[in-house]
């Protein structure tokens, strides 16, 4: 069991507005809105905790919210939601209290997780979407990408990350045509069942999904995915 708790507290630490958005087995899911010092912001959705046995990305998620982002808040405003999956993050667990990925049923009208999160997003649309996962199997870190436009920035973004980890070298066995070396295509044959890919065919230009290897420390895997969403923001 992992505590929860805890993560509500560091988040009401935070001088920051904190909604929440819902409450799943008695767990509430929280959204932040960072609104931009520019009236007309470029708007970005991070999120984490999709899999909830996968908690560095909650952990990235929460030191994005603790540190000083003045100067990203002249250019973007940013919502944030940090743990999609609450009580699977809590029991361990990739999947909801039910059993389901949450990652897997976004076309689906009955998961909770899904409902609560597409009525948060309503209409809006983002510019930039990252979602931070995490691999068990892996040896290093890798993307996923989509673009609308297909000029990509994963090869770029890999590339300066790199010092933080090493990219793995391993085909990704998801089914994902390669981009450049650990940057693999959202694919089209995917649907819109996962998170970034609905969110890239119906709200936002560009997605990436980190995915860090469990074996490096949290700390380490929390400084990859912060690396790869200020390198990416870097180009906007
Ligand atoms: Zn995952």
């Amino acid at each position: 069991m992992r505590d929860y708790v805890k993560i509500i507290d560091r988040l009401k630490r935070l001088d920051l507005p904190l909604n929440i958005i819902d409450t799943v087995n008695d767990y509430p899911i929280h959204l932040l809105r960072l609104e931009s010092l520019t009236d007309i912001p470029k708007n970005i959705l991070i999120t984490g905790g999709v899999h909830g046995d996968e908690p560095a990305g909650v952990e990235a998620v929460l030191q994005f919210l603790a540190r000083d982002n003045t100067e990203l808040l002249k250019r973007f405003s940013f919502t944030v939601i940090p743990c999609v999956n609450p009580s699977g993050y809590v029991h361990d667990t990739r999947e909801n209290r039910d059993g389901i990925d949450i990652n897997r049923s976004f076309e689906e009208e009955k998961v909770r997780e899904v409902v609560i999160l597409k009525r948060a997003i309503g209409q809006t649309q983002f510019s930039f979407t990252i979602d931070f996962h995490e691999d068990y199997e892996a040896t290093g870190f890798y993307l996923y990408e989509g673009k609308k436009d297909e000029k990509y920035l994963g090869p770029k973004i890999a590339n300066a990350v790199k010092s933080i980890g090493p990219i793995d070298t391993e085909d990704s066995g998801e089914d994902a045509p390669d981009i450049a070396e650990g940057v693999y295509k959202v694919a089209s044959k995917w649907g819109t069942q996962g998170l970034a890919p609905y969110l890239l065919h119906y709200h936002s230009e560009h997605v990436i999904i980190t995915e860090t290897p469990t074996t490096w420390p949290l700390e380490q895997r929390a400084a990859l995915h912060l690396g790869v969403l200020d390198t990416a923001l870097s180009y906007y």
